[in-house]
Parts: C-alpha cells; structure tokens; sequence
C-alpha cells in the first residue's frame, strides 16, 4: 500500500519506517511533518495514498484540524485515515469518529507491542477494497 504518515516526530518516523522494513513489507512511506504539509504532497502527487496515518498533536495545523479539511473535500474524503496517537483524551477520540475516520489507535510505549499493534492494523488495511485514487 502507499501509506501517508502525518507525524512531526522524527522518532515516531523512524519506528513506523523499522517496522515497516523489519517485518518486510512492501508498503512505499510518504512522510509529512503536519497537516499543512501533507494537503500540499495531497494536492501536488499524481497517486494519493491507500491510507493515511494521522498524529493527532503536531505545529501548525494539528491532526484534527487537517481531518476537518479532509472530510470536507470531494475527493479527498475518501481516503480511510487510521488515528495514531499517544492521546488518550476521550474528546478527542470522540471528535475524530465524529468526522470520520477509519480508525483510533493508541500508540503503545513498548517498541514490540507498537510493532505487533502496527502490523495488524496495517494487514487489515491490506485486507480491504482501497479507493484507488
Ligand atoms: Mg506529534
């Protein structure tokens, strides 16, 4: 799958890049440093992503606000965006389903239980239909 990870922490960046290459998969990583940065790689790249993982607290424009431009544009809104975030904050979790999103997931601290977490929510993603932008 493409997978676009939103994510303004250069460690976060690099566990989600070990698991992805140390499971052996064949997903293609485009990395965004925040919501503004990822509607510009959205609206210049000829291919959009399978799916989005979105961080939640990021400079600049936060994960919710960008989710808010998302879901409001026509084409756009359909790329199943997947939540990873280290905020256990129920608003927030209650505010991201409101605008829809394709998942909620709690980083875990543990690198091995990120890495198992990770790995099956990217299978489940595998499982399913994509957009295919
Ligand atoms: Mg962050």
């Amino acid at each position: 799958m493409n997978i676009l990870f939103i994510e303004d922490d250069n460690i976060e960046l690099m566990k989600l890049r070990r698991t992805v290459s140390k499971l052996k998969l064949k997903h293609v990583i485009t990395e965004a440093r925040n919501g503004e940065e990822a509607l510009q790689k959205l609206g210049s790249d000829d291919t959009l992503p399978d799916i989005i993982l979105l961080d939640l607290n990021m400079p600049r424009m936060s994960g919710i606000e960008f989710l808010k431009i998302l879901k409001a544009h026509d084409t756009l809104k359909y790329l199943p965006t997947v939540i990873l975030t280290t905020s256990e904050n129920r608003a927030d979790l209650l505010e991201c389903y409101k605008i829809g999103i394709a998942g909620y997931v709690i980083k875990p601290l543990k690198y091995e239980e990120y890495q198992s977490k990770l790995q099956k929510v990217l299978a489940y993603w595998e499982a399913n239909e994509l957009v295919k932008g």
